[in-house]
C-alpha cells in the first residue's frame, strides 16, 4: 500500500457547518509555527481576547478561545459553574438543546426540561411560567441558534426572564456568533460558548467562550473542584491572562489560533452589525430564490435563521440522492435533516464566508436542475 499527500476537493459549503474558509484565513493557518509561549505568540492571543470580546460585544475579562470544538464549549460551561446541588432549566427546541441537558444530567444536577416544538423558537411565556413554578432554579440554558432545526430563540428576552427569577444564563452561541445580532453585556447573558466553523469562517476546533462576573464568582467559590481539569476556567484563564506571567497550561494549537485571529480581523474590518445585516440579506436572496422553486421553509418568517435554512424536501424526491449529485456534480454540500428532520429536510447554511451572491446563485441553479 502506497501512501501520497492527500488533496481536498474544492467544495462550496452551505451545510451546517463548516462554513468556506477564505483564502486569507487558510494562508494564515499556513505560517511558520512558533512558541506557544513566545512574547510575539501572547501578544497574538491579547489581540484574540479584544476581537472577541468585541465579537461577543462584552467586556467580560474571562473572555478567551478553548482550543477543542464548541462541544467542549459547552461542556465549560455546564462544568464550571453547574454543581451537583443546583437546578438547571434547560429550554429544548432541537438537537443542541438535548445535548445540554445531557451535560446537566452528567454533572448530577437536577435537570428541569422545557420542551418547545422543534423548528420553533423557545417559548418566553412558557419558560417564565416554569421559572415562577420552580423557585429553587439556579440556571436557565437555551441555544440561541438551533442549527437542528433552523430557529433563532429571542435571546434577549428569555435572558430577562432568567434575571427577573434570579437565575443565571448559560448561552449557546455556536451558530449566532457573528451572524445574527447578538450582545452579551446588554442582555446580561452569564456564560456564552461559540465555534470557530460557522459564521466566523475559521477553520473548525476552536471554541470562543465568555463568563459574565457572576459567573467567575460562581467559579471562584465552588466547593469542590471542577470535574474536568482541561476545561477548568481558573487555570485555563492563568494561560490567556493578560496580567504577569503566562502559565503553562497545555498547547496551544498555534496555526489554529493564527486563523482564528484572522477571521476576527476580517469580522472586525467589515464590522459586527454589517456582518448581521449581510447574512440577512444573503438569506433574503435565498428565500426568494426558494419560493421560485417552491420549496417551503420549516421554521416561521419572523424565527429563522438568516445563516442556516431548513427548508422541507419536496415530495417524491430522494434526499440522499439529490444531495449525493449537488457534491458530485456541483462540488456543493448542504446538510441532511437532523434529529426529528432526518429525511424530511435539508439545511442550507450561509455562514461567515459563505454567505455571498455567488453561493446563493450557485445553489438556487443546481437545485433548480436537480429538482426538475
Ligand atoms: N451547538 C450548536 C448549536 C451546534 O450547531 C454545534 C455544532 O454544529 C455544537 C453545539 C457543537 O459544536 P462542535 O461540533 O464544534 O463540537
Amino acid at each position: 500500500m502506497t501512501f501520497t499527500s492527500f488533496i481536498p476537493p474544492e467544495r462550496t459549503l452551505m451545510g451546517p457547518g463548516p462554513s468556506d474558509v477564505s483564502a486569507r484565513v487558510l494562508s494564515a493557518l499556513a505560517r511558520p509555527t512558533i512558541g506557544h509561549l513566545d512574547p510575539k505568540f501572547v501578544g497574538m492571543m491579547d489581540e484574540v481576547k479584544a476581537l472577541l470580546q468585541y465579537a461577543f460585544q462584552t467586556e467580560n475579562e474571562m473572555t478567551l478561545a478553548l482550543s477543542a470544538p464548541g462541544s467542549a464549549g459547552m461542556e465549560a460551561c455546564f462544568v464550571n459553574l453547574v454543581q451537583p446541588q443546583d437546578t438547571v432549566v434547560v429550554c429544548q427546541n432541537g438537537v443542541f438543546g438535548g445535548r445540554m441537558a445531557e451535560n446537566v444530567k452528567r454533572i448530577g444536577a437536577n435537570l428541569v426540561l422545557l420542551e418547545s416544538e422543534w423548528g420553533r423558537a423557545v417559548d418566553a411565556q412558557a419558560l417564565d411560567n416554569l421559572l415562577e413554578q420552580t423557585p429553587q432554579a439556579k440556571f436557565v440554558a437555551f441555544v440561541h441558534a438551533e442549527t437542528s432545526t433552523g430557529a433563532r430563540s429571542d435571546a434577549k428576552t428569555l435572558c430577562e426572564i432568567a434575571r427577573k427569577h434570579q437565575c443565571l444564563t448559560i448561552v449557546d452561541a455556536v451558530t449566532s456568533l457573528g451572524g445574527s445580532e447578538l450582545r452579551v453585556d446588554e442582555w446580561g447573558i452569564d456564560a456564552i460558548y461559540s465555534g470557530s466553523q460557522k459564521c466566523l469562517s475559521c477553520v473548525p476546533g476552536i471554541s470562543p467562550v465568555s463568563f459574565s462576573d457572576r459567573a467567575v464568582d460562581i467559579i471562584k467559590h465552588r466547593e469542590t473542584p471542577v470535574p474536568s481539569w482541561f476545561l477548568d476556567q481558573s487555570l485555563v484563564m492563568s494561560y490567556w491572562s493578560g496580567e504577569g506571567k503566562r502559565a503553562y497550561h497545555h498547547t496551544a494549537p498555534v496555526n489554529s489560533l493564527y486563523a482564528l485571529h484572522e477571521s476576527l480581523v476580517i469580522l472586525h474590518d467589515e464590522g459586527l452589525e454589517n456582518s448581521w445585516q449581510r447574512h440577512q440579506d444573503m438569506h433574503q436572496l435565498l428565500a426568494t430564490g426558494l419560493e421560485k422553486l417552491g420549496v417551503d421553509f420549516v421554521v416561521p418568517q419572523a424565527e429563522r435563521l438568516a445563516q442556516l435554512n431548513t427548508v422541507l424536501i419536496p415530495q417524491g424526491i430522494d434526499d440522499a440522492k439529490v444531495r449525493a449529485i449537488l457534491l458530485n456534480d456541483y462540488n456543493l454540500e448542504i446538510g441532511a435533516g437532523l434529529g426529528q428532520f432526518a429525511g424530511k429536510a435539508w439545511r442550507i447554511g450561509l455562514m461567515g464566508h459563505s454567505a455571498n451572491r455567488a453561493n446563493v446563485a450557485l445553489c438556487l441553479s443546481a437545485l433548480k436542475e436537480v429538482l426538475v
